[in-house]
């Protein structure tokens, strides 16, 4: 078991890239600290299906004080070297993890502060942050709930390798970045691929001889701020459609429709075994087609403004398809979700400290509604890059400067 002790000034839950980021920030300051982890480090990536590479580059693996070094700063190492990379990270600066320590509820103290109901005993602590993921919850979208029983239906975490399902023609439900990677080995491997999409930007992996990643960081495109959101609801949107897979390639729409996969509209309800399917896939085309196009103005307009060309993105080709609008699920041997993530806190953190949608209310990572309570790793929590590894860093620094500010106050006179 674990040595947890009962008391610490401030702790750390989750030991994800925002854990050790945000305790690297602490003890770069020289404030006591622990790191509570239920599982072990990196366990998000550890999780991700076996073929799984990085969709950044290699050079976003640059949390404080570790920059990338490795020899192939726009490769995308597989999901064994991210753990590997956040395990060497951890120990570099003796970061106090306790792994295996899983929090089951954190609540007000009796006499002020918090209590962390652990695993391995209570924990009373003056700060706490939490850093328990940017994508918690997979979601279904209630229609999944009709589905036949003997179709196996499972989420993304859940998938690990073609040969793992039972044999048949799968379902995908759910284009985004994970979406896409999945429909494409699946089809590899020889299955028959359905895929339910919904709307996601997609955007060429690489141009003029540089990753697209590596472009856009020249742009203000990832310090994008929830208010510069066209709703609220819009920092639920899916991410780029690309892939790190064999070196990286483009991953989207067409290259999938290219490779036989069947593309369908959303999927919008269930009858005993037949899924019906909203007559949208060409508006959800079109929609990655208009991201593409702003991304394409962004790019333009902000280098040109920094004195650098902007790299040439073509046209998108002409899209066709008259998708079927009902599928008999007979013959079909799985149905996997991959429709994005929700928040899940609330049924761990009791505290009225989370908007409608789950989302921690915070400024600057610091709870606006909790004093001594902090977040970190939260999608768009400051940025659109707070919840990436090159992005993390820089909100872990805010949250720990906050608490070593409140503690400075805090002492008596
Ligand atoms: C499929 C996928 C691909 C991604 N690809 C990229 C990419 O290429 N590049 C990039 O920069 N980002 C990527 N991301 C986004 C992001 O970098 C990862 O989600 C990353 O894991 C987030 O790090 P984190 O530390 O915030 O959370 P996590 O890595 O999820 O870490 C949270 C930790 O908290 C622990 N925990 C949770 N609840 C508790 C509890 N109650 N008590 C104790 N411990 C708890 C978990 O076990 C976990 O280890 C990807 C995300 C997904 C889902």
């Amino acid at each position: 078991m674990a040595d947890v002790p009962s008391e610490s000034p401030v702790v750390v839950v989750g030991a994800g890239q925002a854990g050790l980021a945000v305790s690297y920030e602490l003890t770069a300051r020289g404030i006591d600290h622990v790191v509570l982890e239920r599982d072990r480090i990196g366990q998000t990536w550890r999780g991700l299906w076996d073929s799984f590479c990085l969709v950044t580059p290699n050079w976003t693996m640059s949390l404080p004080g570790a920059a990338y070094a490795g020899d192939d700063p726009e490769g995308f190492v597989p999901r064994e070297d991210i753990v590997r990379y956040l395990e060497q990270y951890a120990s570099a600066f003796g970061a106090p993890v306790r792994e295996g320590v899983g929090v089951d509820s954190l609540e007000p103290g009796s006499t002020g502060g918090f209590v962390l109901r652990t695993s391995a005993g209570e924990v009373h602590a003056e700060t706490v942050v939490v850093c328990t993921g940017a994508y918690q919850r997979p979601h279904r979208p209630d229609v999944a709930a009709a589905l036949p029983r003997d179709v196996l239906a499972i989420d993304a975490k859940d998938y690990q390798d073609p040969a793992a399902l039972p044999s048949g023609k799968v379902l995908v439900v759910g284009s985004g970045q994970t979406g896409c990677q999945i429909s494409e080995e699946l089809q590899e491997s020889g299955r028959d691929v359905f895929l339910a999409c919904g709307r996601a930007p997609w955007l060429p992996r690489r141009v003029d001889g540089r990753d697209i990643v590596s472009w856009l960081k020249e742009t203000a495109f990832f310090d994008t701020t929830l208010s510069a959101l066209p709703s609220p609801a819009a920092r639920l949107g899916a991410n780029l459609q690309v892939t790190g897979r064999r070196g990286g390639h483009d991953l989207h729409y067409r290259t999938l429709q290219a490779m036989g996969v069947r593309l369908l509209g959303r999927l919008a309800g269930l009858e005993a075994r037949r899924a019906h399917f909203a007559d949208d896939l060409a508006d959800s085309v079109a929609f990655g087609d208009a991201r593409y196009a702003d991304i394409r103005t962004l790019l333009t307009e902000q280098l040109a403004a920094k004195g650098v060309t902007a790299p040439e993105l073509p046209d998108p080709p002409p899209f066709h398809a008259d998708p079927p609008r009902e599928l008999d699920l007979a013959g079909f041997g799985a149905v996997i979700f991959t429709a994005g993530f929700r928040p899940d806190y609330e049924h761990w953190v009791r505290f009225p400290a989370f908007d409608g949608m789950g989302f921690p209310l915070t400024d600057n990572g610091s709870s606006t509604v909790v004093p001594g309570l902090f977040f970190c790793g939260v999608h768009f929590m400051r940025k659109r890059k707070s919840a990436v590894l090159f992005g993390v860093g820089e909100d872990a620094a805010v949250v720990a400067q906050s608490i070593a500010h409140n503690r400075l106050h805090a002492l008596p006179t």
